[in-house]
């Protein structure tokens, strides 16, 4: 796999102040197959005081000239989409189809869709006798996580670019080949040096350095509670601008009115999509008890689909935590009815698709994020047991409500505690506002609203 021994700032390639580097591992045959840099503050230093330099005259730059750079990104993400796939499927292990779709499809749909806003979006408003003006909030330290390499790297560059402001990202150190080939997309588009800024390297070092960093003026980051948790303490001590995507435990309540065939199967595809690590994937699986014993029947038909068809985890790190998440759900008293903690190969970081019934809400499977392709199923006494064990975990990204009628699907999700609901399988939006209640985030991504976290305003009085 091709790598740049360097780090993108200031419009170039330029050789790390640091010489440490990190391995990028193939999960599939766990073979190296690069190296990049892994820098430290100084390097960080050097991108945020170019990001910096190049932000006034970013800023001042037309929206109709930023969407036009836009434009030419996503033009030059779509002239790379083998390229990415490729990337994808070798540092992360996707399935290759599904690279293809999903970590190239929606990245490009999502610079497209910022390219459109940028140029439509109002950057002023008439509010009485005060003009609002939507001004960038400044440099922006973007910190990405390795599950959609591409997609979360572009949901927040490109709104950030729209907004006028600019950025350096630290991604993820699994997947640092993919952030790689975006900045050389980045600087095909002909954004202007300094606008855009890519510093590979450890979360505890470069990542830690660009949170604290009093250069920033807004972080923005998507991983994990825990990490997200301090990025928060650290952005509020400095009174900065934070906004966080963590995890989720989302529930896929299925009425006694629904299709039971159909909203299983649909559920658990999407737990099992990208190998379960998607941290709004529906991971609780709620069931009338009347209907339980069959939709665990088709559970385990469904599981047993994917087989040989999902690629593996990450790493060898994940795939110890969700095989330990799965040996923990067999201590604590819930049956496996299809999958288990066996390692279905003897290379690579696989881990078999499994589905657990008899789970309680306050078991440890029903109650943390696994990341893995782990569904549990629970069965509820009637609507209002339903709601409670649905609300009943401190996440609340997502979630799906299965009924007879999408009214009645609608009704109970508005008793929701989550920032996202698909009614009977509504597909995915890349416009609509995309993030958590409680501890699952704070503020939103995507569409107008992704668009707004990266904007401050001004009143001027007339
Ligand atoms: P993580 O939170 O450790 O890493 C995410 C990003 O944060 C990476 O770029 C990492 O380098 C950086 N980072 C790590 N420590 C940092 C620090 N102290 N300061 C600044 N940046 C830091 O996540 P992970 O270890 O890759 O995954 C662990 C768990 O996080 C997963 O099992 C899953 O539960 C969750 N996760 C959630 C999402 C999501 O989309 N919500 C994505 C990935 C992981």
């Amino acid at each position: 796999m091709k790598a740049h021994d360097g780090l993108y700032i200031d419009g170039a390639w330029r050789p790390a102040g640091s010489r440490d580097v990190i391995e990028v591992v193939n999960p599939v045959d766990e073979q190296v197959i690069g190296h990049v840099p892994a820098g430290g503050a100084l390097d960080v230093d050097a991108a945020v005081r170019a990001a910096r330099a190049a932000l006034p005259a970013w800023a001042a730059t037309p929206a109709a000239e930023r969407a036009a750079r836009l434009t030419a990104l996503r033009d030059a993400l779509v002239a790379r989409k083998d390229e990415i796939a490729e990337t994808v499927t070798a540092e992360l292990g996707a399935p290759p189809e599904f690279a293809q779709a999903v970590h190239v499809g929606l990245p490009i749909a999502v610079a497209g869709s910022y390219a459109e806003l940028a140029a439509a979006h109002s950057f002023e408003e008439k509010v009485g006798n005060s003009t609002v003006l939507h001004e960038p909030v400044g440099v922006v330290g973007a910190i990405t996580p390795w599950n959609y390499p591409l997609h979360q790297i572009v949901a927040k560059v490109a709104p950030a670019l729209a907004a006028g402001c600019t950025v350096v990202l630290k991604p993820a150190e699994d997947t640092p080949l993919t952030a790689q080939l975006f900045a050389e997309a980045v600087h095909e588009a002909g954004v202007p040096a300094g606008v855009f800024n890519l510093v590979t390297g450890l979360g505890p070092v470069a990542g830690q350095a660009l949170a604290e960093h009093p250069g920033v003026d807004l972080v923005s980051f998507t991983g994990s509670t825990a990490v997200g948790r301090q990025i928060g303490a650290a952005a509020g001590a400095a009174v900065k601008q934070v906004a966080l995507e963590l995890g989720g435990k989302s529930a896929n309540v299925i009425l006694p009115s629904a299709d039971l065939a159909k909203a299983v199967n649909v559920g658990v595809a999407n737990v099992m999509a990208n190998s379960g690590q998607t941290c709004s994937a529906w991971t609780r699986m709620l069931v009338h008890r009347d209907r339980y014993e069959e939709a665990v029947e088709l559970a385990r038909t469904a599981a047993a689909k994917y087989g040989d068809r999902i690629g593996p985890l990450v790493s060898a790190r994940q795939q110890a935590r969700v095989r330990g998440y799965i040996e923990k759900g067999v201590a604590e008293g819930a049956r496996i009815v299809a999958g288990g903690p066996q390692s279905p190969n003897e290379r690579g970081y696989f881990v078999s698709p499994t589905v657990f019934a008899d789970v309680t809400p306050q078991m440890t499977i029903a109650q943390e994020e696994i990341f893995g392709p782990v569904l549990a199923i629970l069965p509820y006494d009637d609507e209002e047991d339903a709601l409670r064990i649905a609300n009943g975990t401190v996440y609340g990204l997502a979630g799906a409500v299965w009924a007879g009628d999408a009214s009645e699907a609608a009704a109970f999700a508005r008793r929701m505690d989550t920032g996202q609901v698909d009614i009977n399988g509504g597909r995915f939006n890349p416009l609509a506002p995309f993030g958590g209640y409680k501890q699952s985030g704070v503020g939103r991504e995507l569409g107008a609203h992704g668009l707004a976290e990266y904007l401050q305003t001004k009143s001027l009085q007339f």
